[in-house]
C-alpha cells in the first residue's frame, strides 16, 4: 500500500488521494513516484478512513510542528477524509499545525464554496498561482474544467477571509515579467506570495 504519512524536511505530509482535475506539465508524479521517506505515494485506491485513522495511530509525530495536506494529488478531491483526518489529527496531536498544499480547486470539485468550510478545520493554506494568465494557466495546468483560473483565485479571495494564514505559490522557473504580474495578483488581494526554488 501506498504512503499515507510520509516525512518530507521538517514536516508530515499526508498522501489522502492521487485524484486531481489538472494534469500540469511540471507535476512531479509525472517524474518520480516518491518524494522524502515515503517509497511510493501512489495508491491502488485511495484510502479509507479507516487506513488513514490507522496511519496516524501508529505515526510517531514527536518532533513535528506540522502537518501537510499535500500530493500525490489534490487533496480537497478526498474532502470529507481530509475534514476528517484533520479533525482527527486535532484531537490527537492539538499542538501540531495543520496547512492545505492546494490548486485551489476545491470549489469546483465539490461544487460547492469549500474555503470556509476547510477553514474550520485547518489552519493555514498555500495554493498553487502557478502563473499570471487564465491562457497560460490552461497551458501549463490543463485543468479539466474550464475557468479554471478564475475559480482558483476566488478560492483564494475566500481563504484570505476565513484563514489564520493563506499564500499563493510560484516556481521561480517562470519568466520574470510573469514573477512581477504574480506579485501584483497577490498584491492586488493583500495575498501573500511565496516564490519558491525549482529545488525547494
Ligand atoms: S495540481 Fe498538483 S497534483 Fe495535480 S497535476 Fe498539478 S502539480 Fe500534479
Amino acid at each position: 500500500m501506498a504512503d499515507i504519512l510520509y516525512v518530507y524536511k521538517t514536516s508530515i505530509y499526508a498522501n489522502l488521494t492521487n485524484k486531481c482535475p489538472c494534469r500540469c506539465t511540471f507535476c512531479i508524479r509525472n517524474n518520480t513516484d516518491s518524494v522524502g521517506s515515503a517509497d511510493t505515494l501512489w495508491h491502488k485506491h485511495d484510502p479509507s478512513m479507516e487506513d488513514i485513522k490507522k496511519a496516524v495511530d501508529d505515526f510517531d509525530f514527536t518532533g513535528y510542528k506540522e502537518l501537510v495536506f499535500c500530493g500525490y494529488g489534490e487533496p480537497t478531491s478526498a474532502l470529507d477524509n481530509m475534514l476528517e483526518t484533520a479533525k482527527y489529527v486535532r484531537e490527537k496531536h492539538p499542538d501540531i499545525k495543520l496547512r492545505l498544499n492546494t490548486n485551489g480547486l476545491s470549489d469546483r470539485i465539490n461544487n460547492k464554496p469549500t474555503a470556509e468550510l476547510i477553514s474550520k478545520y485547518i489552519d493555514s493554506v498555500s495554493i498553487s498561482l502557478n502563473t499570471c494568465s487564465s491562457e497560460k494557466y490552461d497551458e501549463v495546468c490543463r485543468p479539466v474544467f474550464d475557468h479554471a483560473y478564475e475559480s482558483m483565485l476566488k478560492f483564494a479571495e475566500d481563504a484570505k477571509k476565513y484563514f489564520e494564514h493563506t499564500q499563493f505559490s510560484i516556481v521561480d522557473t517562470i519568466p520574470e515579467e510573469d514573477i512581477k504580474a504574480c506579485q501584483k495578483i497577490a498584491d492586488d488581494r493583500g495575498i501573500y506570495l511565496k516564490i519558491r526554488k525549482y529545488s525547494d
